[in-house]
């Protein structure tokens, strides 16, 4: 079964062809900056792999662009549309009617653009590329996988705000989680790897955008992300926690309208606000170079990590392993080393060594005698979507 998966964001499509149960991986590709004259597609096979500055106006044009590289003679991996037999599309949002992968009919779109309110920077864009495979891709079954589905087994305890009941019962006013189907993967293999029954785990997803969250054997206990993508860690452009009441001091007193408010704590803030950077290998950089404003926002970042470990482990009344994913928790060393640093309380402790290893490949960085282990763990939200449509399928 080819099932094709769209991570359709508010100006790229990233996108990944699946041969399933295999596995197997027939293309990959991405197309960035859609809206400018200058959009970069990436298209990677076997065989090929080409990248091309073109003018994409929209997502739409994206998409075709995308099928005339899958059904290009020489490069292509595909005679029609039609050997596509799913779409796997990643959303955002799926409020708490979706905790399941789900077929998708116009209900489901719809409540997927309800949910926009929640989620502005993502469910929207996600709306669009499934309403263009739609268009273009006739005879494929379209199947949505939610980012929250995973964090359904949340109890109430942790999940509801105390804010007034109605709140939660009829507005749907709750924490959600997100990042759940890396989460998910990621936690899968190190509970394989670990082979004991009754695990308590921290999965620390640490990309553009960051979460924690707690898993106890095998499901989502907690999730530092709220009814939103925005609580919980500093990440690359969005705060992270902070005081409610800094946004009526912000309105109130400084004069900024609400809408200026929600564009700075999404897109302004975190290590961009801090530093005047958003990746961390700038932010890296100028540190080392004694960038006091970048080693401090490591720092903070590192700091607000390890209050979240701590919580964690309160909660779940112990911990088996910590996992590091994503760009920068599989690649930052720097990183790793400031949340494990002075963690010997919680029973862990670094391999400085094997931290320092570069590679794309699990890898436990702990000392031997660490009671808690150290994972880094690649995720592959792509593939567990996959796997996920292929079940539901089949
Ligand atoms: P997204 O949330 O968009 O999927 P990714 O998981 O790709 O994001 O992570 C992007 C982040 O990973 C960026 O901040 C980038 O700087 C960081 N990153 C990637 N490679 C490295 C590296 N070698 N060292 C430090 N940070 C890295």
């Amino acid at each position: 079964m080819n099932i094709l998966i769209i991570n359709s964001g508010s100006s790229s499509i990233k996108y990944q062809l699946l041969e399933m149960p295999s596995t197997k991986v027939i293309c990959v590709g991405a197309i960035e900056r859609i809206g400018s004259t200058d959009a970069i597609s990436n298209y990677k096979t076997d065989n090929n792999k080409v990248e091309k500055i073109y003018e994409i106006a929209n997502h739409k044009a994206g998409l075709e662009r995308i099928t005339s590289l899958l059904l290009d003679s020489e490069i292509g991996v595909l005679k029609s549309t039609e050997e596509i037999d799913a779409f796997g599309h990643r959303v955002v949002h799926g409020g708490s009617d979706y905790t399941e992968t789900t077929l998708i009919d116009e209900e489901v779109k719809r409540k997927i653009k309800m949910l926009s309110t929640l989620a502005p920077l993502h469910n929207p864009a996600n709306l669009q590329g499934i309403v263009m495979a739609e268009e273009i891709f006739t005879t494929a079954k379209q199947i949505v996988v939610f980012d929250t589905a995973f964090h359904g087994t949340v109890p109430v305890k942790a999940k509801k705000y105390a804010l007034p009941n109605n709140l939660y019962h009829d507005k749907g006013i709750q924490a959600y989680g997100f990042h759940g189907t890396s989460h998910k993967y990621v936690s899968e293999i190190a509970n394989e790897y670990l082979n004991k029954a009754n695990t308590k785990l921290i999965s620390i997803h640490l990309g553009n955008g960051c979460s924690i969250t707690a898993i106890k054997n095998g499901k989502s206990i907690d999730h530092s992300m709220g009814f939103a993508p925005s609580n919980g860690l500093i990440m690359g452009t969005r705060s992270g926690d902070i005081d409610h009441s800094i946004i009526y001091y912000m309105v109130n007193t400084l004069g900024y309208s609400l809408d200026d408010v929600n564009e700075l704590l999404n897109k302004k803030s975190g290590m961009l606000g801090l530093t005047g950077f958003n990746d961390l290998r700038d932010i890296e950089e100028e540190a080392s170079n004694g960038n006091k404003d970048c080693i401090l926002a490591l720092e903070m970042n590192a700091y607000r990590i390890k209050k979240y470990i701590g919580a964690y482990t309160a909660t779940m009344n112990g911990l088996d392993a910590i996992i590091f994913t994503a760009g920068i928790g599989e690649n930052s060393s720097l990183m790793r080393q400031l949340v494990c640093k002075d963690m010997d309380y919680f029973n862990f402790q670094l391999d400085d060594s094997k931290n320092d290893l570069r590679s794309k490949n699990f890898r436990e960085i702990n000392t031997t005698d660490s009671k808690v282990k150290i994972l880094v763990i690649p995720t592959n939200e792509e593939l567990e979507i996959a796997k996920q449509v292929y079940e539901l399928l089949t």
